[in-house]
């Protein structure tokens, strides 16, 4: 069996849904449009509604015809990007400088037929509780999943498992993957800033020269993966910004460097930020420079539960043309992972067609593939209906 065919049957309103989403994109927590949408249509699928939780997260729940069962929670996610979109189809955004460039749209959408049909057969045991977060973007303590926690959506709606998913650009549509255990990063933040008196390019004896200093750091920084770190346990340092100088005779009295910090365990994690501060410190030291470094852990490692990979994987070949068990690890991170660290659950991708013309996920040429709709609501409500 592919995909359900009621699901199937209705492919083009979802598609509608889809094409109005990325239509009218919006930024982590400013969702108000996407959210009453969203509540619009669940309401009328006859779903009752839970709004702001977590600002412009929403929760619909739903009891099935079987009697007592579990309560599952099914996740999407509803932000938009700051990326001014380049595609020139019909739905391109109308919103300048905002874009539907991770496929939320998709996402949100996906959920929205899951809840449809369910709604409608009702032919499962127990509640599904569907959670649509905003802010994935944004991430960390103050990103949707956590505040979505913190105030109380597992308090309110005790699911016992949840399940995301994510599209994935070079998978095939009709493709799922997940597996049990750690799928993806941790993700952590650093801003380093140098300071001194700034002086004359031609006279550096005068003082001390950051661009130099903030170029020894941004060399030094690789020894925290290169040399610091037990080559067992990967991790990814990327200095990603440095802003610093506004003429071409002056040496500036600040620059400042950010970047990222991605890790595969706790312990390479741990390790990452006392290494990076000795690194940072002896290099001014030697230099002369004051610094400040600002170090913020965003995102924990996403860690799928055994059984509830099991459920997933289950679910996908009831639906998917191909399963992959074992897809490898990437250094991307997810918000989902703070949901996963308080419930039991499993986050899987799904093929969003081939790489081709820029159709990566962040960029200005992304479109969400629409023959992947079927599949992802299908997928949800597999999960459901197989529990
Ligand atoms: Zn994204
Ligand atoms: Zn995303």
């Amino acid at each position: 069996m592919p995909v359900i065919n009621r699901i199937a049957a209705f492919h083009d309103d979802m598609t509608a849904w889809r094409h109005h989403l990325h239509e009218n994109p919006e930024m982590s927590y400013q969702e108000h449009e996407t959210a009453a949408f969203v509540a619009e249509k669940l309401r009328s699928f006859g779903i009752e509604v839970t709004e702001g939780i977590g600002g412009t997260g929403l929760v619909g729940v739903l009891q099935g015809n079987g009697g007592d069962g579990p309560t599952i929670g099914l996740r999407a996610d509803m932000d938009a990007l700051a990326i001014e979109e380049k595609n020139d189809f019909d739905h391109v955004s109308k919103r300048a400088g905002v874009m539907h460039a991770c496929g939320h749209d998709g996402h949100t959408t996906m959920l929205l037929g899951a809840a449809r049909y369910l709604a409608e057969t009702r032919n499962f045991a127990g509640r599904v509780v569907f959670i649509f977060q905003p802010a994935e973007e944004m991430g960390g303590d103050d990103g949707g999943a956590a505040r979505m926690i913190q105030e109380g959506l597992f308090k309110q709606f005790p699911c016992e498992e949840i399940y995301g998913i994510h599209n994935w650009p070079g998978m095939d549509v009709g493709d799922f993957a997940t597996k049990a255990g750690l799928m993806m990063a941790s993700g952590d933040g650093f801003e380093i800033t140098v300071k001194s008196n700034g002086m004359h390019a031609a006279q550096p004896h005068k003082g001390v020269d950051l661009v130099l200093t903030a170029a020894h750091i941004i060399v030094g920084l690789q020894q925290v993966a290169s040399r610091n770190t037990n080559p067992l346990q990967a991790i990814v340092v990327s200095a990603t910004q440095i802003h610093g100088g506004d003429a071409y005779n002056v040496l500036p009295n600040e620059v400042v460097i950010r970047g990222t910090v991605r890790a595969f365990s706790n312990e390479a994690r741990a390790g990452a930020e006392p290494n990076l501060r000795r690194v940072v410190d002896g290099i001014c030291h030697a230099t002369g420079a004051d610094y400040v470094l600002d170090y913020t852990r965003q995102y924990p490692t996403l860690v799928n539960e055994e059984t509830s990979a099991q459920t997933a994987l289950a679910a996908g070949a009831k639906v998917f043309q191909n399963v992959n068990p074992n897809p490898p690890q990437t250094m991307v991170v997810e918000d989902f992972a703070f949901m996963l660290e308080d419930r039991s659950g499993c986050y899987g991708w799904i093929g969003n067609g081939p790489e081709d013309d820029g159709c990566i996920l962040h960029s200005a040429w992304y479109d969400f593939n629409d023959a992947a709709l079927p599949f992802g609501a299908s997928y949800f409500a597999a999960i459901i209906e197989g529990k």
